[in-house]
């Protein structure tokens, strides 16, 4: 493992700084460290997502965007260290980006490997500059760790166009209402065994057919939605892969999901160590109490863990290696453990962990903004126990879960009564 910058990437990160510094919309970075932690973007003082698409576009101009992505697509052309390098500098502003990193994460390279040259350069670009946001509409009501038994239809069209009409719903589809595309994976082939009657297609969001309908979350926003498809109309030269061939290219979607959740995500060790620092309770300093103490040992000894985990990733990227599912264990547990935090910190608060406004609460409400949006952090890209069997069956090479459904036709999977 290589803990220092080598000459190149010293060289690279002193001009990451130099252009964030002349670049950044600083005038936002006191409200985005008061108002923003994971998966809230408090800012009022401008229209947030008018300040995103500000920030995406300066990026991609100066290849920042989408760092890895060939230039003639709208990218960086730079290495995966360079990308990581970036990620520690970018610093507040990468709340900025929350909204387009569902396209530039996972849907940007899923088009790369399984679109032609000619739809990459005409998708990809304005992806890049977050003048097109993207969407997954991957999971329904009964499939979401059961991707693969989703219900969403796809037939082709009787009128001999060769277009696909779909009906079904999607749910938990994040930044649908702003997207202008959407990745959606649809059954084809109902007679087909669950993994082989899917096919992959992009849509565009604004098509008639298609209906988006935000749900409101316990912490006030509303990025996620439910999307419904009624009679929608979809090119055949919309498909992404063979007919049948949709898992496959789930795969190459899901594969990045894990890669994109998660990086550069905190463990909030930091915030709990200096709110105990300051806290004084009736007994005295928090920070001499031994059960806190107990606690923060504990804390200190994950986030060693995680960190030199994480490190030994960015060490293989910078040798130009690929990480592997070992890569999972990042997100199952920061998450776990932005939770305990959170939970901890509001006891330690009193009644006054009732209160979450930024400019009441204590710690500026990053503990309640955590307790209410980490539990998502555990179920989003593969909830704990999926990732728990990645980690049993990929890494430690035990013994695979049972899948009996795995070669019966869809069609004949017994259910409840649920409509095929
Ligand atoms: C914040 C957030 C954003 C999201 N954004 C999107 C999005 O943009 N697009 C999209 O398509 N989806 C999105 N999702 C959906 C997400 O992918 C699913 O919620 C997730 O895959 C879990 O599926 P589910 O909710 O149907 O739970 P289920 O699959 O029904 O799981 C219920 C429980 O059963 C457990 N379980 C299930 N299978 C197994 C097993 N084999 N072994 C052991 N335990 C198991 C799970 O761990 C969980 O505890 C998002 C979810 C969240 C929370």
């Amino acid at each position: 493992m290589d803990f220092e910058d080598s000459p190149e990437e010293s060289t690279f990160r002193a001009k990451v700084r130099m252009w964030i510094d002349a670049n950044a919309p600083k005038h936002l970075e006191d409200e985005l460290r008061r108002t923003s932690t994971i998966g809230r973007l408090g800012i009022t003082s401008e229209d947030p997502v008018v300040a995103s698409k500000n920030w995406q576009a300066k990026k991609a101009v100066a290849g920042y965007a989408c760092l890895q992505w060939p230039v003639e697509y709208g990218g960086g052309g730079l290495s995966a260290i360079e990308r990581v390098i970036w990620q520690q500098e970018e610093g507040p502003y990468a709340q900025l980006s929350l909204m387009f990193s569902i396209g530039y994460g996972m849907c940007g390279p899923t088009l790369m490997t399984w679109a032609s040259h000619e739809t990459n350069r005409r998708l990809l670009p304005p992806m890049a500059t977050g003048e097109e946001v993207w969407c997954q509409l991957f999971s329904e009501p009964a499939a979401g760790s059961d991707l693969a038994g989703l219900r969403t239809r796809a037939e082709l069209a009787d009128d001999g166009s060769g277009d696909w009409i779909v009906n079904g719903q999607k749910v938990w589809t994040s930044f649908a209402q702003h997207a202008r595309y959407g990745m959606l994976i649809a059954r084809t082939d109902p007679g087909a065994p669950k993994h082989k009657g899917l096919t992959m297609f992009f849509v565009d969001m604004q098509s008639p057919g298609i209906e988006v309908r935000p749900i409101k979350q316990a912490n006030g926003q509303a990025t996620f939605n439910e999307v419904f498809f009624t009679d929608l109309r979809v090119p055949d030269a919309n498909r992404l892969g063979a007919v049948g061939q949709g898992w496959e290219v789930s795969i190459t979607m899901l594969m990045n999901e894990r890669a994109t959740i998660g990086a550069n995500i905190s463990t909030s060790f930091e915030q709990i160590f200096d709110f105990v620092e300051e806290l004084e309770t009736i007994d005295g300093p928090a920070i001499e109490d031994r059960a806190v103490r107990s606690k923060l040992a504990h804390w200190a000894a994950r986030a060693s863990g995680l960190k030199y985990t994480a490190m030994r990733s960015i060490s293989a990227l910078s040798r130009g290696e690929t990480p592997g599912p070992e890569n999972s264990i990042g997100k199952l547990v920061i998450a776990t453990m932005r939770q305990e935090i959170a939970a901890f910190a509001l006891d330690l608060q009193g009644p006054a962990g009732i209160l979450d406004a930024p400019d009441y609460a204590p710690a500026r409400g990053w503990f309640q903004a955590n307790l209410l949006r980490s539990p998502a952090m555990r179920i989003e890209g593969g909830s704990d126990e999926i990732l728990r069997n990645v980690i049993g069956e990929r890494v430690l090479g035990l013994p695979a879960d049972i899948r009996i459904d795995k070669n019966v036709p869809f069609n004949e999977i017994p259910t409840k009564g649920a409509v095929r």
